[in-house]
C-alpha cells in the first residue's frame, strides 16, 4: 500500500499511514504462522492442478490461490509529477482528502467519469473550492453525478482543459497547475495546492489472463456476495476485483470472505498422486502428500523430515511455521514433506502415527528419530545439524 495517511480504517481514530497499516497486518499474520515472502511472482497456471506459482525466488504447487493483486491508478504522466506524488498530487480523494496538506484549500480533480466526479464532490468537505478539469466538452459519469458537481457551487467545471504540468511556490511546495485550454490552445496557471486523478484505475490481473473469467475493463470476476471466481480453487480479493469501492476495509473485508471461503472437496480430491506426480521436482525442499513421501524415501539423497498433520490440529498449526523456518536454514540438505492424515490415512497407519503434529525423520531408507508434538526449535535444528 503506497497511500501516505489512511483516515477511514476502522479502530485508527487518529488515522495511519499506508505502510504502518501494513507492518501491523503482517505482524499480526506471522503471529497466527503464516509465512511471508517478499518477492515478485512471474507465472501462475490455473490450466493444470495442483495450481503451480512460480517467483523468481520459487516454485510452489497448491490447489487454493486468493489472488488480491490490487488495481493501479492510472496517471497523466505529467513532467513533474513524481516530484509531487504524495505531496500534492494523489490519485485517491477518499484515502488522502482529510490530510491537513489539503484542508481548506483550493483542490483540482482530473477526469470526466465517476471516480472523478465523485471525488470531487468528496473534495468539497475538506477544501475552500474544488475545481474539475474534463478533457472533452462533457463528462461521462452518470446524469446523478453530473447534476451534483454541475450544482455544486464548490465545484467550477472546467470542460475542453487538460493539466500541463505541476508549479511550485519558492519553497518547493505544490502552488498550482499549468492548464491548457485544448479548444482554444490557451495556457494560463489555476492556482490549487493539492491535484487529485480521477482518470481510472488498471487492475493487476495480467497473471491471469486467458485462465479465468475477467470484465472488459480486465477486473477478476467474482460471484456477487464471495470471492469465488470462474476457477474452482481460485479466489479474488480487493481492488483486482471490485472496481467500486477500492478502500482498504473494503479489501481486507472481501481477502476475509476469499480465507474463509471454502474449497470444495472435488478440488481437494484433485490434489491427488497423479496430480502431485506431474508436480513434483526433487529440487525443491518442500513437498505435500504421500507421492511425494514414497519418491523422497526411495530417491531422496538427503534427510527426510515428514510432519503428520490433520486439518483441525491447533498445535499442527503453530508448527508447521516453526519446522518450515527450520527447514529453510538447511535448505540442500533436507527435503520436507507433510502428510495430511486425513487425505492419506493408510500412509499414517503404515507409520504408526497415533496423534498429531509428529515429525519423523528418515536417511538411506531407514527411519532415525520420531518427535511427536510441538518442541523448540532448537531440537530440531540440532538433530538435523547432526544428520544431515
Ligand atoms: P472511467 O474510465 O469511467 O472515466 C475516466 C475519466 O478520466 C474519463 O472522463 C476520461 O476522459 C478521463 N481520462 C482518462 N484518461 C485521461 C487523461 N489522460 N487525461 C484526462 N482525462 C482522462 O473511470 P472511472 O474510474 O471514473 O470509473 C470506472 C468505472 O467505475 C465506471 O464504470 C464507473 O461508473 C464506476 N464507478 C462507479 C462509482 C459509483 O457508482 N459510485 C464510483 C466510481 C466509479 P474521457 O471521457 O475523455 O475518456
Amino acid at each position: 500500500m503506497t497511500t501516505t495517511e489512511v483516515e477511514n480504517f476502522p479502530g485508527f481514530p487518529e488515522g495511519i499511514t499506508g505502510p504502518d497499516l501494513m507492518d501491523r497486518m503482517r505482524k499480526q499474520a506471522e503471529r497466527w504462522g503464516a509465512e511471508l515472502h517478499q518477492e515478485d511472482v512471474e507465472f501462475i497456471d490455473l490450466k493444470n492442478r495442483p495450481f503451480t506459482v512460480k517467483s523468481s525466488e520459487r516454485k510452489v504447487n497448491c490447489h487454493s490461490i486468493i489472488y488480491a493483486t490490487g488495481a493501479t491508478a492510472r496517471r497523466l504522466g505529467l513532467p513533474r509529477e513524481e516530484e509531487f506524488w504524495c505531496r500534492g498530487i494523489s490519485a485517491c480523494a477518499i484515502c488522502d482528502g482529510a490530510s491537513p496538506l489539503f484542508k481548506g484549500q483550493v483542490l483540482a480533480v482530473v477526469g470526466g467519469g465517476d471516480t472523478a466526479t465523485e471525488e470531487a464532490l468528496y473534495l468539497t468537505k475538506y477544501a475552500r473550492h474544488v475545481h474539475l478539469l474534463v478533457r472533452k466538452d462533457h463528462l461521462r459519469a452518470s446524469k446523478a453525478m453530473q447534476d451534483r458537481v454541475l450544482n455544486n457551487p464548490n465545484v467550477t467545471v472546467h470542460f475542453n482543459t487538460e493539466a500541463l504540468d505541476v508549479v511550485s511556490n519558492n519553497k518547493g511546495q505544490m502552488s498550482g497547475i499549468l492548464v491548457r485550454k485544448i479548444d482554444t490552445s490557451e495556457e494560463s496557471v489555476l492556482e490549487v495546492k493539492g491535484l487529485f486523478y480521477g482518470i481510472g484505475h488498471s487492475p493487476n490481473s495480467q497473471l491471469l489472463e486467458g485462465q479465468v473469467d475477467l470484465d472488459s475493463t480486465g477486473y477478476v470476476l467474482v460471484q456477487e456476495g464471495s470471492a469465488k471466481t470462474s476457477v474452482e480453487g481460485l479466489f479474488a480479493a480487493g481492488d483486482v476485483q471490485d472496481h467500486e469501492w477500492r478502500q482498504a476495509v473494503t479489501a481486507a473485508g472481501s481477502g476475509c470472505i476469499a480465507a474463509l471461503s471454502p474449497v470444495t472437496e472435488e478440488v481437494k480430491k484433485e490434489f491427488t498422486d497423479r496430480d502431485v506426480q506431474e508436480g513434483f521436482d526433487m529440487t525443491i525442499t518442500k513437498h505435500k502428500g504421500q507421492y511425494a513421501l514414497r519418491k523422497l524415501y526411495h530417491e531422496s539423497p538427503r534427510l527426510v523430515c515428514v510432519l503428520y498433520t490433520s486439518p483441525t490440529c491447533g498445535p499442527c498449526r503453530t508448527l508447521k511455521p516453526i519446522l518450515s523456518k527450520v527447514i529453510d536454514e538447511f535448505n540442500q540438505h533436507v527435503h520436507l514433506v507433510e502428510i495430511d492424515i486425513e487425505e492419506d490415512p493408510e500412509i499414517a497407519e503404515a507409520a504408526g502415527i497415533m496423534g498429531t503434529p509428529c515429525v519423523q525423520f528418515f536417511k538411506d531408507k531407514e527411519m532415525i528419530r520420531t518427535v511427536s508434538g510441538v518442541k523448540m526449535k532448537k531440537e530440531y535444528r540440532e538433530f538435523i545439524e547432526a544428520n544431515k
